[in-house]
């Protein structure tokens, strides 16, 4: 019996025995679970009060305006509630948007906006990595292992990613992965351009917390949706590219790759040029 009932059995016996005036008790709070204590100091009165800091690169780290949002998604309450609080707070360390993060996935958790990939997805895939990276990747949407794992870029085309990654002299956990969806389309066909828009407002908001300084655009897909282009990635490779204040590079999918082995030499290549802009010259 919790302690909370065998108050409330005694307050009973002793109001029958004609004690009208007992004292005013207060029960004690529930206590929060570990995993919702993050998400419940972002609301109510209890969240912190944030004085506009200035992240790595000097400038605000926030979501993007609501205008800049779907346009569908002013019809989703369930999701813009999350999304609306968020707009009004500013992430200045790692801290803060590890918790900006966490309270967006769980929007993702609950979001059914695309009605074919809501009933299929085992589960929904956020992104991963380093919540303060210089360095985001966006690939296209959660595949089979993804869809299972819960985690972007993890099968076999995930591993490629890694070697890319090694080569390169770079860490998975320095750099923050995502994609242009967040669930699986089934037979892993291409996302709808309806699907991009619904998930368009989290993409955004993830970009916007993390504020990365470079963006690498993992093929055609993941381009032409970041970048609204119509050219196909290998027209797009070979440059930067601007989206806010991310120079973004694009090249083949590691997906691709692994179908057309002559094309990693093309990769190879776009990573010099990506890796040269941070300093670092890989021959
Ligand atoms: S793909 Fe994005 S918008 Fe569509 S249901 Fe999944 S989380 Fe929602």
């Amino acid at each position: 019996m919790t302690d909370s009932r065998a108050l409330r059995q005694y307050m009973n016996l002793m109001t029958s025995s004609g004690i009208s005036h007992l004292p005013t008790v207060t029960l004690p709070k529930p206590v929060a679970a570990p995993g919702k204590v993050l998400a419940s100091r972002l609301k109510g009165a209890n969240a912190p009060t944030r004085r506009a800091p200035v992240n790595k690169t000097g400038s605000q780290s926030r979501l993007m305006s609501p205008d800049r949002l779907a346009p569908n998604s002013a019809q989703r309450p369930d999701v813009m509630e999350t999304t609306q609080s968020l707009l009004e707070q500013t992430f200045g360390n790692a801290e803060q948007k590890a918790e900006g993060l966490s309270r967006l996935a769980d929007s993702v958790a609950a979001c059914k906006r695309c009605t074919e990939l809501a009933d299929t997805r085992r589960q929904t895939v956020f992104g991963v990595g380093n919540a303060d990276a210089d360095i985001m990747f966006v690939g296209e949407a959660p595949g089979a292992d993804e869809d299972r794992q819960g985690e972007p870029f993890v099968g076999a085309a995930g591993q490629l990613m890694d070697k890319i990654i090694t080569a390169c002299g770079l860490k998975r956990e320095e750099i923050y992965i995502c994609n242009i969806l967040r669930c699986r389309p089934p037979g892993n066909r291409n996302p709808h351009p309806q699907e991009a828009a619904n998930c368009r407002e989290f993409l955004d908001g993830q970009i916007s917390i993390v504020a990365p300084k470079h963006i690498i655009c993992w093929g055609t897909v993941a381009a032409q949706n970041l970048l609204g282009e119509t050219r196909p990635v290998g027209r797009l490779r070979g440059q930067f590219l601007q989206h806010g204040d991310a120079k973004v590079m694009c090249t083949y999918h590691p997906s691709y790759l692994l179908r057309n082995a002559s094309a990693k030499k093309l990769v190879w290549e776009d990573m010099k040029f990506f890796m040269k802009d941070l300093g670092v010259d890989l021959g």
